[in-house]
């Protein structure tokens, strides 16, 4: 049997990487706020499929939104942190970081009345600190090492990959790191769990991708956001080219290709991070 593991970054529209210069941390309560109707519109989605998902949801807006933190809860679903402030990992001193992981998780649990065990970092913004720090924190799982971000952003955390090289070797311990899923060809990592790449991929291409790597590992671990689901949502000018198209391209064609993706796996078992890992 192999499993699907859908997780979703609840963050909006404002609060991508790419547009930090233009919004600001202190900004974003000045910002249009379009994240919960968005991810109403992947929750009835996955309603339809009677599909469980995992929803990394960000403190900022969990703190602002209680309530769609307790309705992904009650549908079905798993919540789990993506951090406070979405800022990248290895940009925040020590004490900063074990704030905002402290916080996050305090605050989703707070909410939910129940412990939280899953973290995925912004941008995938992962360091063997942060691991140290989620395990002391009382994490059981993360969900933020993805070697094709890895390797053009990065390029030098092979220690991670060699410490977690598949999830499955580490599920009796008691942590897990739940890799992004790439599809592997001639010894390179092409970017197929999610994101842009979901948009911008044909889905023939796409479906034959996640079939390939179905059958090289267990499982297949996608990642989308609320905000990829809202074409209408605000334009920003200014930004640079490649990150212009990353962002906008194909978000009005999300909601029929996650319903082709759904449609063609439905064979699959869709299962939360914290099901397959039998931490619930
Ligand atoms: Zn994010």
């Amino acid at each position: 049997m192999s499993y699907i593991l859908l997780t979703v970054d609840v963050e909006d529209w404002f609060q991508v990487e790419n547009l930090r210069s233009h919004f600001p941390f202190n900004s974003w309560d000045s910002c249009e706020f379009r994240v919960e109707d968005n991810t109403h519109v992947l929750l009835d989605l996955l309603d339809d499929f009677h599909i469980s998902a995992t929803f990394f949801v960000l403190g900022w807006i969990a703190e602002r939104c209680p309530g769609l933190v307790k309705e992904i809860k009650t549908r079905g679903h798993e919540v789990a942190s993506h951090g406070y402030g979405h800022q990248l990992c290895y940009e925040l001193s020590s004490s900063e970081l074990k704030k905002d992981l402290y916080r996050s998780k305090s605050l989703l649990e707070d909410i939910i009345g129940q412990p939280v065990h899953g973290y995925r970092a912004p941008s995938f913004s992962i360091t063997r600190e942060l691991v140290d720090l989620l395990k002391e924190f009382g994490y059981r799982y993360d969900s933020s090492y993805n070697d094709f971000s890895m390797h053009s952003r990065y390029g030098k955390m092979n220690s991670i990959q060699q410490h977690f090289p598949n999830a499955r070797l580490n599920r009796e311990n008691s942590f897990t790191e739940l890799p992004i899923s790439n599809l592997k060809l001639g010894g390179k990592s092409i970017p197929w769990g999610g994101g842009g790449y979901f948009r911008l991929c044909p889905f023939w291409l796409f479906k034959q991708g996640v079939v390939r790597i179905l059958q090289q590992q267990e499982y297949y671990l996608f990642y989308c956001h609320p905000w990829e689901f809202d074409p209408d949502q605000p334009r920003v000018d200014g930004m640079r080219i490649d990150r212009r198209f990353r962002h906008y391209v194909n978000l009005a064609e999300t909601s029929e290709r996650m319903n082709s993706f759904l449609t063609s796996f439905s064979q699959h078992e869709f299962i939360t991070c914290s099901r397959f890992l039998n931490l619930a």
